[in-house]
């Protein structure tokens, strides 16, 4: 019921405003009426903060700006705002000031790892390609915080063509993944530019869009748009879902139009300080995610990114809560708990010990209820020598699928290795008839 009087509020507040009647599921309608100032998101929730908490945040926002949909606003429950994981993570607070010497406004080192503006080319086969510079909502955990608000523009097609000819022009770029800012921030017209684009270059198999708008602006998952991204497959997105509560009937709606186009959901949690450093809710979260054939993929450790020390945890709580899922709940729903290396050397994933020891033959394990057991490694086992010679290698290495042999009509009942004993022509009365029968 929350929600609802939350909405009617918000609603009533910007029809006033605007003299217009609003349009809440336009998520154009959303974007246009972004909160961006403390005053009317206070006023937007009949909120009254105390005056040296506007004070304070008022000082933060000079810093790091601010920006709220109408629609992620609605869901803060004004009653609990010292708790809420939804007003923790769009409100700013003074901590973000904080700052502390191992602090960096860049530690991922994006901006040296990138060949052209926009790419970060960090791994081998694959790339992050920066096509939008807007959000709809600013979280407050944001690990490019040193760019949130700074220049909000979406780079031209010019820009764009850069990022295109470099990963034409290199090879091994199997996967483009486009991010931001927002990616679902571009008009459909111009992401479909650019997935077209993309599609045209024959190394790249695989495209990946993160997202957060099914999480701060689920309208934003249109039935057009979800059409449009169809064409492109394999096409993948990940979003990123922090808390249980953020999971809506809309969220659940956008997924849902998602999954059901055959578009492969992962989520990307970050471990927030007082938001979800708990082994509880990140397994109902996990779990829910599931339910909504959205797979966990990754668990970050929060970033050293200025303006975030209050939101970071030790690495115990990641490794507690990994010690909490693995085993305890469904496999599929256990994300990989990563570290995104100070300096650019990437993520690396960190978890429980589950091997304990290990002498010549023998490894020793415990699973996550405490069994200690051994296992036995084999006796003997051949290496296979390799020099990359591969010509005198006895390993399969014909990479390509297996032709399958697909009879096709007489030829059906002739192969001495097929079942088929007849072939029916379908569409006969009589079958009809037969059909209408059972
Ligand atoms: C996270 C990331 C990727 C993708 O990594 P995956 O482990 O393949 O999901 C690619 N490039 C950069 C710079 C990244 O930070």
């Amino acid at each position: 019921m929350r929600e609802k009087n939350n909405r009617q509020r918000i609603e009533a507040f910007i029809d006033r405003k605007t003299k217009k009647k609003s349009n809440w599921f336009d998520w154009r309608w959303q974007v246009a009426h972004t909160v961006r100032d403390l005053e009317t998101a206070e006023n937007l929730l009949g909120l009254k903060l105390k005056k040296d908490r506007r004070e304070q945040i008022k000082k933060t926002v000079e810093k790091f700006p601010i920006a709220i949909t109408p629609y992620y606003l609605s869901l803060i429950d004004t009653k609990n705002v010292d708790y809420d994981p939804i007003f923790m993570q769009s409100f700013p607070s003074i901590h973000e000031l904080d700052s502390c010497p191992s602090e960096m406004s860049d530690p991922l080192q994006e901006d040296h790892d990138s060949p052209v503006k926009g790419i970060t080319h960090r791994y081998p086969d694959r790339v992050l390609f920066l096509v939008s510079n807007l959000c709809s909502m600013y979280c407050r955990h944001c690990t490019r915080k040193r760019k949130v608000g700074d220049r909000d523009y979406i780079p031209n097609k010019a820009q764009i063509k850069k990022g295109l000819a470099y990963i034409r022009n290199t090879k091994q770029v199997r996967d483009v993944l486009l991010s931001g800012g927002d990616p679902l921030m571009l008009s459909d017209d111009y992401l479909e530019w650019i997935l077209s684009e993309l599609r045209k270059i024959p190394h790249v198999e695989i495209i990946r869009i993160g997202t957060r708008m099914p999480v701060v602006l689920p309208y934003r998952i249109t039935s057009t748009l979800v059409k449009m991204l169809k064409k492109y497959h394999p096409l993948w997105i990940n979003t990123h879902f922090n808390h249980p509560r953020e999971l809506t009937e809309s969220s659940r709606e956008a997924l849902r139009k998602l999954a059901d186009a055959g578009i492969p959901l992962g989520n990307q949690t970050v471990l927030l300080s007082g938001i979800n450093d708990c082994p509880r809710i990140m397994k109902i979260l996990v779990q829910r995610l599931l339910i909504n054939r959205v797979r966990p993929y990754y668990l970050y450790q929060c970033d050293l990114s200025e303006g975030l020390m209050h939101f970071r945890t030790p690495i115990g709580k990641g490794i507690e809560i990994m010690e909490n899922l693995i085993g305890h709940t469904t496999g599929m729903a256990v994300p990989t708990y990563v570290i995104d290396a100070p300096g650019g050397g990437g993520k690396i994933p960190v978890m429980p010990n589950y091997l304990i020891s290990w002498s010549t033959n023998k490894v020793i394990l415990r699973n996550y209820e405490g069994v200690i057991c051994t296992y036995k490694e084999p006796d003997s086992y051949e290496p296979i020598f390799c020099d990359r010679k591969c010509d005198d290698c006895k390993l399969q290495l014909n990479l390509e699928g297996a032709h399958e042999d697909k009879a096709v009509g007489i030829r059906k009942l002739i192969d001495d290795y097929n079942d088929t004993t007849s072939l029916t022509p379908q569409g006969t009365e009589r079958i009809k008839r037969r059909n209408k029968k059972s």
